[in-house]
């Protein structure tokens, strides 16, 4: 038997395109209330309207995950508008793969701010009110690259690992009311290796995500873990193409 994810509050970082797209319209039609949260306002709002006109509920929330003040005022619109925040998916993340020697120290930042310091954010404006709750569920998105390490995704890595580590450590602190999954997907077919500015490496991830899954495959790893009974906690997931090695 399956906990009913109708009704629940659900809110995702990074919901203007690729898996947080995915997952919001996924856990929308599925009757979940709906908060995204991303920069890029006008998709936001687009994707919201597609899920109202099902007969979903969703609201779009302008968000900078590098911004903790930003990422406290996303959880407290989720109480504000509908009442509770049952789920938070951890999802903005910026892949900017490339060799140490290069020295790209502005991307290194930037993935650090976003897929460290945005998790521990997400963590730091939910947990709380998920205590107050009593119950709640943070799901973050990891990687393979937080299983393994290969040329140029040293800091890209870096961060995913440490995304299971901060993950592994809230499941042991917050107590059995509250839930954590990490996700940790393979090749998938999304924007994120758009972004990377070498050449060399850029060249590569093309041939790497020739093969990638779609968006909707992680969004279905994601309900299934969220729509487990409230005692089953879905540690991780590792899903990746048959073709990734
Ligand atoms: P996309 O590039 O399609 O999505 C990334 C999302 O993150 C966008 O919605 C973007 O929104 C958002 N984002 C980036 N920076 C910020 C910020 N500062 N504040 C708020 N939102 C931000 O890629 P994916 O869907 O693939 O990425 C989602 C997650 O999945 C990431 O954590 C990624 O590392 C992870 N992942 C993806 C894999 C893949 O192969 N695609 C494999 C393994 C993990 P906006 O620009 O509008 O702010």
């Amino acid at each position: 038997m399956t906990d009913n994810i109708k009704g629940k509050v659900v809110a995702i970082t990074g919901a203007s395109s690729g898996i947080g797209e995915a997952t919001a319209r996924r856990l929308g039609q599925a009757g979940a209330k709906i908060v995204l949260g991303a920069r890029r306002f006008e998709r936001l709002e687009r994707i919201a309207a597609d899920i109202i006109l099902t007969g979903g509920e969703a609201l779009a929330v302008d968000l900078d995950v590098m911004d903790r003040g930003s990422v406290d005022a996303f959880a407290e619109t989720a109480i504000s508008k509908f009442g509770a925040l049952d789920i938070l998916v951890n999802n903005a993340g910026v892949m900017l793969l490339s060799p140490l020697a290069e020295v790209k120290v502005d991307e290194w930042d930037r993935m650090i701010d976003v897929n460290i310091k945005g998790v521990l954010y997400g963590i730091g404006a939910a947990l709380p009110i998920m205590q107050r709750q009593g119950r709640g569920h943070i799901v973050n998105v990891s990687s393979v690259a937080g299983h393994r390490v290969g040329p140029g995704s040293a800091v890209y890595s870096g961060t995913k690992f440490a995304v299971r580590a901060i993950s592994e450590g809230f499941r042991q602190e917050a107590g059995p009311a509250i839930r954590s999954t990490i996700i940790s997907p393979g090749a998938v077919t999304t924007e994120l290796p758009n972004h990377i500015t070498d050449a060399k490496i850029a060249e590569a991830a093309k041939a790497m995500y020739s093969t990638a899954i779609d968006a909707d495959a992680i969004a279905r790893a994601i309900e299934y873990a969220v729509t487990q009974p409230a005692n089953v906690d879905v540690n991780e997931i590792l899903i990746r193409p048959t073709a990734q090695q």
